[in-house]
C-alpha cells in the first residue's frame, strides 16, 4: 500500500518585498530538493480556509486534515490542552493560561513573569491542579515557561467567555472575565474563571517560590490569565473516516494538539522545539521511521517560518526555508518509492506586513502516477502555473485518501 508524508511549514508563504528584490523568502532562498520536489511532481495553490479568508493556524490545520472549520473549530484552547497532553473529555471548557506578573491594582507589569522557568511554573501548578470551584474541576498543567494549559470540567459550562488577559496592554488592570452570550451556561463559566483568577493571586503571592524571585529581585508569577477558551468535543478519526492511520511530527504544541483532536499518534520527537533551533533532521527521520512502522501517512509539522514572518524577518525566514529543504531532502531520498510526498503552508504570513494574510500558498506533491506538469521551483509565482491549480484545504485530505487507496467512489 502506498504511503504519504505532508510537510507543513507554517506561514511560509509570503508575499514579493521590494526590498528584496522584489522576490518572496522562498523566492530568495537556495531550496535544490523542495524544487526537485516541484519539478517532478504537480503544483498548485492552497486555499487552506477557503478563498479570500485569512486563515488561523488551528483552523487551516482543522481544514487540511479534513475537518470543515465552521463546523468543527470551537476554539484555541482545546487543541493547546491537547497538545500539552492532558486528556479531555466531552464537554471539557479550555483555556490557554500564563503566569504573569500585576502590580497594585492588579495592573499587569509582565505578561510573561519574566519567563519564569518551566520547573519553577511545575511546582506552582500543584496550587491550582485539582481545585474545585463550584463544583466545577480545574486541571492544570504547566507546559513551556509562563505557559500553561487550563481545563474546567463540570456541568453547565460554555466557551462562550472573554480573556482574563490583557495581552500586551501592560499597565491596564486584568479583565473581569465575561459572558460572551446570555447564557446560563457562559455567565457561570465567567463567574468560575474571576474566582480562579482571583484566588490565584493570593495562593501565588504567598508562595515560596515567588518570595525567593522577589528576593533576587526577579518578576513574580503572581497572577494566572487564562484566554482563548475552546470546548472539547469528540469526532471521529481520520482512521474511522478515511481508513487512514496518521502519525504527527510536530514541535509547538497545538500542532500536536489539532493532530490529537484528528486521531492523530503524535510522535515525541527529541530536538523538534517549534523555534528556529528545531532538529528537522531528526524531524525527518521520524518521519521515515513512522512509515516504516506501517503508519499511513505522516504529518510533519516546522513552526519557525511562521515566527520570522510575524517578526518582519525576511532574511532569517529563507535562512529556515534553506534549513527545511535539507529535510526534505532527507525524505526525497530515504522515503520508499511508492510513497507520496507534498509540501505547504498553512497561509501566508507576511514579513511585510508582519502578520498572516488570505494569500494561498504553494503547494507541491510527488509520487506514483502523478500528472507531471512543467512547474520546476518551489514557490508562490510558480505554483500558480501547475497543475494542480487552486485547491481547498478541505480537499486535501480526500485527496491523500484515494492516493493512499482509501476513498470511496461518490455515488456508483
Ligand atoms: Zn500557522
Amino acid at each position: 500500500m502506498p504511503k504519504a508524508i505532508f510537510i507543513v511549514c507554517d506561514g511560509m508563504g509570503d508575499l514579493p518585498d521590494p526590498k528584496f528584490g522584489g522576490k518572496t523568502p522562498l523566492q530568495a532562498a537556495k531550496k535544490p530538493n523542495m524544487d526537485k520536489l516541484a519539478a517532478e511532481g504537480i503544483c498548485g495553490l492552497l486555499h487552506s480556509v477557503g478563498g479570500g479568508r485569512v486563515p488561523g493556524s488551528d483552523t487551516s490545520h482543522l481544514a487540511i486534515f479534513g475537518y470543515p472549520p465552521d463546523r468543527y473549530y470551537t476554539g484555541r484552547g482545546t487543541f493547546e490542552a491537547l497538545g500539552a497532553g492532558l486528556k479531555l473529555e466531552h464537554g471539557d471548557v479550555a483555556f490557554r493560561c500564563n503566569f504573569a506578573t500585576v502590580g497594585k491594582g492588579m495592573k499587569l507589569i509582565d505578561r510573561r513573569a519574566g519567563r519564569i522557568s518551566s520547573s519553577e511554573a511545575k511546582e506552582l501548578a500543584k496550587l491550582f491542579d485539582g481545585m474545585v470551584i463550584g463544583g466545577v474541576k480545574v486541571i492544570f498543567k504547566a507546559t513551556v515557561e509562563h505557559r500553561a494549559a487550563l481545563v474546567l470540567r463540570g456541568k453547565g459550562l460554555s466557551w462562550k467567555v472573554s480573556d482574563a488577559d490583557p495581552h500586551d496592554a501592560v499597565g491596564v488592570p486584568v479583565l473581569t472575565v465575561r459572558p460572551l452570550d446570555g447564557s446560563p451556561e457562559a455567565r457561570k463559566t465567567a463567574d468560575v474563571l474571576n474566582e480562579l483568577v482571583a484566588k490565584s493571586h493570593g495562593l501565588l503571592s504567598s508562595h515560596p517560590i515567588n518570595k525567593e524571585r522577589a528576593k533576587k529581585g526577579e518578576p513574580q508569577a503572581n497572577i494566572l490569565l487564562p484566554r482563548g477558551a475552546g470546548v472539547f468535543e469528540k469526532v471521529p478519526s481520520l482512521k474511522e473516516r478515511f481508513g487512514i492511520r496518521a502519525a504527527c511530527v510536530a514541535g509547538g504544541a497545538l500542532y500536536k494538539g489539532v493532530a490529537r483532536y484528528a486521531g492523530m499518534d503524535v510522535l515525541e520527537v527529541k530536538g523538534a522545539t517549534g523555534n528556529a533551533n528545531t532538529d528537522v533532521m531528526a524531524k525527518g527521520k521520524a518521519a521515515l521511521a513512522a512509515l516504516k512502522a506501517g503508519y499511513d501517512y505522516v504529518f510533519i509539522h516546522v513552526k519557525a517560518t511562521d515566527n520570522f514572518g510575524h517578526d518582519g524577518k525576511f532574511r532569517e525566514k529563507a535562512k529556515m526555508i534553506e534549513k527545511i529543504d535539507l529535510m526534505v531532502g532527507l525524505l526525497l531520498k530515504g522515503a520508499p518509492k511508492d510513497a507520496y510526498i507534498a509540501i505547504t503552508a498553512d497561509h501566508t504570513t507576511s514579513c511585510m506586513k508582519m502578520r498572516h494574510s488570505h494569500e494561498p500558498t504553494p503547494f507541491a506533491l510527488r509520487g506514483p502516477g502523478i500528472r507531471v506538469d512543467g512547474v520546476k521551483k518551489y514557490d508562490e509565482l510558480e505554483c500558480a502555473k501547475g497543475g494542480l491549480g487552486h485547491i481547498a484545504g478541505i480537499d486535501v485530505m480526500p485527496m491523500f485518501a484515494d492516493l493512499l487507496g482509501k476513498a470511496h467512489t461518490y455515488g456508483s
